[in-house]
């Protein structure tokens, strides 16, 4: 057990008031503080997320709620899994100094006047097909960050949108926090690990990590030189004859998120991908440098 520090038992606490009187001990007793925001269903993925955290600071503040406002009508938002109990346990045996689960109504409450607009960084990949999501990521992070006032917040590149979106936000709006990157956990055959993953049937599940394969085989061959919309429509075409349906396969410029025609040397890039497999998406990317 770690001597000296506040928290030697991990911590649920489900009010703002609560967390931020907590950072506060926290950072007044010398502690560093590292968040790791999450929607809970917690995986192998939010788990190096949770030691990477360890890495960096004191003491590790995980969140976990299902944020509504990221949700379109007829998405998941209902449905996506909220298995808080054993989240929690997970969170204690990672050695977790606070979990901040609170309620719908404590985040939201009385009507919202104010929106945020992410504008050119959510027209392409994933909020070009999911309208209004980015603002809500950017809606409630915000809020995180003002309860939460930790001094680093880690998130995943399997998010490699919502990553670039949040830095930004972070930089524009003067938060503090610094904002790391923690690299993509992925089972043996390649898919990237995801909450979503147990919706997909084995037979879904046994031809999911194809979209790996083929960000794979985009990014090896845009890196040595061939053409970025021959390569994607090869990639494309193969993964729909398998049975997948692509929402879109695009290499976008890493800063300002837009689709490139060509590459031009000692640039970085995002090749990223998102298919349905019956009613379950699935997202992935790589990011490289030419
Ligand atoms: P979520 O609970 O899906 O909102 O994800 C919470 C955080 O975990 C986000 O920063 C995600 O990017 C990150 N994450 C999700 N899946 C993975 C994964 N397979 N590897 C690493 N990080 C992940």
């Amino acid at each position: 057990m770690r001597t000296g520090l506040f928290f030697e038992i991990m911590e649920v606490i489900k009010t703002k008031r609560e967390i931020r009187q907590a950072v506060h001990k926290l950072k007044t007793d010398g502690h560093k503080t590292a968040l790791v925001p999450t929607m809970g269903a917690l995986h192998e993925g939010h788990v190096s997320l949770i030691k990477k955290a360890h890495e960096l600071a004191d003491d590790v503040i995980v969140s976990i709620f299902v944020n509504p406002t990221q949700f379109a009508p007829g998405e998941d938002f209902e449905k996506y899994p909220r298995p808080i109990e054993q989240d929690i346990e997970l969170c204690r045996s990672e050695k977790v100094s606070v979990v901040f689960a609170p309620s719908r109504e404590e985040m939201y409450r009385g009507t919202s006047y104010i929106s945020f607009d992410v504008k050119e960084l959510g027209a392409h990949l994933c909020g070009r097909s999911r309208p209004g999501h980015f603002n809500g990521v950017v809606q409630i992070v915000n809020k995180l960050f003002n309860n939460v006032p930790a001094d680093v917040a880690i998130f995943g590149q399997k998010d490699i949108q919502q990553f670039r979106i949040l830095e930004t936000m972070a930089a524009e709006f003067d938060h503090v926090i610094e904002i790391v990157m923690s690299e993509t956990i992925r089972a043996e055959d390649g898919l990237a690990l995801s909450s979503r993953n147990r919706y997909l049937s084995p037979q879904e599940r046994q031809k999911a990590p194809m979209l790996y394969e083929a960000l794979l085989s985009i990014t090896q061959k845009a890196a040595s030189g061939e053409a970025p919309e021959a390569i994607i429509t090869e990639q494309s075409q193969k993964l729909e004859s398998n049975g997948h349906r692509v929402d879109y396969l695009q290499i976008v410029d890493y800063n300002t998120l837009q689709p490139v025609k060509s590459l031009q040397s000692g640039e970085k890039y995002i090749t990223a991908g998102a298919i349905y497999l019956g009613n379950t998406r699935i997202i992935d990317n790589r990011i490289f440098q030419t």
